[in-house]
């Protein structure tokens, strides 16, 4: 493949599909900014990149903290950095169902994505790429009629916001059942995250930005568990894939394997 050149952030780049997605943007020959939030960790991945001779800088970032984006943002900018890519992959899939693992999630899967697209954004390059890695968990099949008429087509921002604190308070109050939602936080997130992902390329057609959103599938990683059916170089290479696209490539569309895929 062709060297591709320019900056990427990627986040929860200290394991699983973020740090294998580091590595092969470091391979194609991108500058990668490894971010992860747990210092230790995301230090340790750094440096284990480096060793192979890869360009890579490690930046703390929890994305569930706008103080932290806002910190990473603000350090980005005094070095007059430019991202050609961001991958917005760090997320969570927790056990149980409650309004505490709802909000979580919600925050880690949602609202992660969406605060650290919006503050990255001034220094998102013309024709970059923002990648939210998402899962076919996120699919309108199978959905309830009710809640599906709120996400598609997406409403507003500001009103999708507010559908997923609905669906947290929905779980609270005990009554998410009966309004139609999933039993299942991380789907409604990932449902979410599609949503935003249309909207986002909407918004950002006019800065020619490509805004995607990728499922890499079944895979071996904490989250995935050992009996998945992909190694993470299989996941991660639609990630990859969906972070290098040329000038031309879609913007607003949902890919596996490097195919279409229906919302
Ligand atoms: P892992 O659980 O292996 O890794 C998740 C990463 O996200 C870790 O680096 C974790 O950091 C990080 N993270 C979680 N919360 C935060 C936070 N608040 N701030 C910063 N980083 C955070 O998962 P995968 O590698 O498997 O998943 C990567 C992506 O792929 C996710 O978006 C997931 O939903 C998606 N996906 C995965 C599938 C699979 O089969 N594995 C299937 C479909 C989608 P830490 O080490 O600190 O916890």
């Amino acid at each position: 493949m062709a060297k591709v050149t320019g900056t990427a952030l990627v986040t929860g780049g200290n394991r699983g599909l973020g740090l294998e997605v580091c590595r092969q943007l470091g391979r194609l020959g991108m500058r990668v900014l490894l971010s992860a939030r747990d210092i230790a960790a995301g230090a340790e991945a750094t440096a284990a990149l480096r060793s192979e001779g890869l360009e890579v800088t490690f930046e703390p970032l929890d994305v569930t903290s706008q103080e932290s984006i806002d910190k990473l943002a603000d350090r980005l900018e005094r070095q007059g950095l430019r991202l050609a890519s961001l991958v917005n992959n760090a997320a969570i899939a927790l056990q149980g169902f409650d309004a505490s693992v709802a909000e979580r999630t919600v925050a880690a899967n949602f609202l992660g994505p969406l605060h650290v697209t919006e503050r990255l954004l001034p220094l998102m390059e013309e024709h970059g790429r923002i990648v939210m890695v998402s899962s076919g968990a996120g699919e309108l099949e199978g959905l309830s009629p009710a809640i599906r008429q709120r996400v598609d087509p997406p409403p507003s921002k500001e009103e999708l916001v507010a559908l997923m604190h609905e669906f947290v308070d929905d779980v609270r109050g005990g009554g998410y059942a009966a309004k139609g939602w999933p039993g299942s936080a991380y789907r409604v997130s990932k449902l979410g995250l599609n949503a935003l992902t249309r909207l986002l390329a909407a918004e950002l057609k006019p800065r020619h930005l490509l805004v995607n959103a990728v499922c890499p599938g079944w895979v071996r990683t904490r989250m995935g568990g050992e009996g998945a059916s992909r190694s993470v170089e299989e996941g991660a290479d639609t990630l990859v894939w969906a972070a290098t696209l040329p000038p031309e490539g879609p913007s607003g569309g949902f890919f596996r394997e490097r195919r279409a895929i229906p919302w």
